[in-house]
């Protein structure tokens, strides 16, 4: 078995995280009509302006054929439509997978990815600026956490990558939190992001086509459990016991296994719904028979799925993949105790479509990229 070095919690950079700078993204309807009533403009503007904003797709106030020049000059001045930049994108040759890189108006860099599969089209969105969670084998979370983000940036990052699916003939449908940072340590404004982008009077994006992404933040799984919303969870797991998991994400010492299952048990009485298990498969590490079959031992019974995800070879860090034969054996060996399980592949290698990775190669080389084409 490889060596792991047994990560510490990540630190937690001072700065900006205080900082906030709301934009048209970061309010709910009300919220609107309330900024409009104090820039002395009608309220019933606030459909109006959801509706171009969140089913046109509008890039910006200038786009809004049916609002006064005067209001978006108003607007402009006093609430920016976008707060983000974007400052990089890439496609993969085949299409299937765009990677967009932000900067936001602090100077930090934002990454997300769009998937064209050919029955539904994902974002995976980010939450945070890092993360403090500081997995064994997250580029993310090597430095740290730096801030959370905004409702409305990630609000942002949603609408901008339903504005180029329909750019290139597709539907939004399914949204993942699974980029930078971890959601239930970003929770207010978590829930307020899929709250406006779930608002029928908007996007009306579907709580059963949002995945919550977790590490094993406990209370708050207990707290999502108690939310209206139907929305789907994913727990990373990555480990059987809490000798190896302890290892590879931190926050076992403080919600060891046990704990986490528990609480996924108390999720899926409350909810009626079913958990995935994230398994990030690394050679040498976490691929053994023997952690397959206690993997197995530990899951079968309950009402969930195991995604395993071979590991995306990172530069900076010292795991691999294990082979296709491996992987397969691993799958299967976790699915003959008859806990369903599929293997999911990362799309979009040659982009740096992983975690991290070309946010990193993006702050190695800032100023000296020229500025792709917008959205
Ligand atoms: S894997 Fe997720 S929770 Fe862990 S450090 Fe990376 S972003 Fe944070």
């Amino acid at each position: 078995m490889s060596e792991i070095i047994t990560p510490q919690p990540a630190p937690i950079n001072p700065v900006s995280r205080r900082k906030r700078l709301t934009g048209f993204y970061d309010l709910t309807v009300e919220e609107l009509g309330d900024k409009l009533n104090e820039l002395g403009a009608p309220a019933f503007r606030a459909k109006q302006l959801y509706n171009w904003g969140y089913e046109h797709f509008a890039a910006g106030y200038g786009d809004m054929k049916n609002i006064p020049a005067s209001l978006q000059t108003t607007l402009a001045e006093s609430l920016p439509f976008a707060t983000m930049t974007l400052v990089d994108q890439k496609v993969t040759d085949n299409g299937d997978t765009y990677k967009l890189l932000y900067e936001t108006f602090d100077g930090q860099v934002v990454e997300t990815v769009l998937m064209l599969y050919p029955e539904r089209a994902t974002v995976c969105v980010s939450c945070q600026v890092g993360c403090a969670v500081g997995c064994a084998f997250c580029a993310t979370g090597l430095g740290g956490l730096t801030r959370s983000l905004s409702a409305g940036e990630i609000v942002q990052q949603t609408v901008d990558a339903a504005r180029l699916s329909r750019k290139v003939g597709r539907t939004l449908t399914n949204l993942v939190m699974m980029g930078m940072g971890e959601p239930l340590q970003n929770y207010a404004e978590t829930m307020k992001f899929i709250n406006i982008i779930h608002d029928p009077r908007g996007m009306n994006f579907g709580a059963r086509r949002i995945t919550v992404s977790t590490s094993g933040i406990v209370p708050r799984i207990d707290a999502l459990a108690e939310e209206p919303l139907q929305l789907n969870l994913a727990v990373s797991l990555h480990a059987p016991n809490n000798e190896l998991r302890g290892r590879l994400v931190p926050i076992n010492a403080r919600w060891p296994v046990q704990d986490l299952l528990a609480a996924c048990d108390r999720y899926i009485a409350k909810t009626g719904r079913r958990i995935s298990f994230e398994y990030a498969l690394m050679n040498g590490i976490n691929n053994s028979d023997e952690i397959a079959d206690e993997l197995g031992r530990l899951l079968r019974g309950r009402l969930c799925h195991v995604n395993v995800i071979p590991f995306n070879p990172v530069e900076v860090l010292d795991f691999e993949r294990p082979t296709v034969q491996m992987i397969d054996r691993f799958a299967e060996i976790v699915s003959s105790h008859g806990v369903p399980t599929t293997v999911r592949y990362s799309r979009g290698v040659e982009i740096d479509a992983a975690c991290g990775q070309l946010r990193a190669r993006y702050e190695a080389t800032r100023g000296k990229a020229g500025v792709p084409p917008v959205v």
